[in-house]
């Protein structure tokens, strides 16, 4: 994700089938800003969580709800063994 980019609108987080995303507000350029951000519980298996996606296509519901473009899908089944 682009916390430059990331608007807040959370649309990503609606879409998203494992509810593995939330809001969080952070401290970045001297302000505090509501962005998207991957649940600290998924972070470590996201590569598990968002399988049935097919984040390969890059095509997934977050990225398709993301009309900033600030969100994508970084996938190396490699990860997976
Ligand atoms: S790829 Fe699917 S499971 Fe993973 S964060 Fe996006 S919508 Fe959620
Ligand atoms: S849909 Fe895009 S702009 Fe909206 S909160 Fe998610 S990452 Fe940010």
């Amino acid at each position: 994700m682009d916390s430059d980019k990331c608007t807040g609108c959370a649309k990503c987080t609606e879409s998203c089938p494992q509810k593995a995303l939330e809001m969080v507000t952070e401290f970045i350029d001297l302000e505090d800003k509501t962005i998207a951000a991957i649940k600290e519980m998924h972070r470590k298996k996201i590569q598990y969580t968002c399988t049935t996606c097919k984040p390969e296509t890059n095509q997934t519901p977050c990225t398709k709800a993301c009309n900033a473009k600030a969100i994508w899908c970084v996938w190396n089944p490699s990860n997976l063994k």
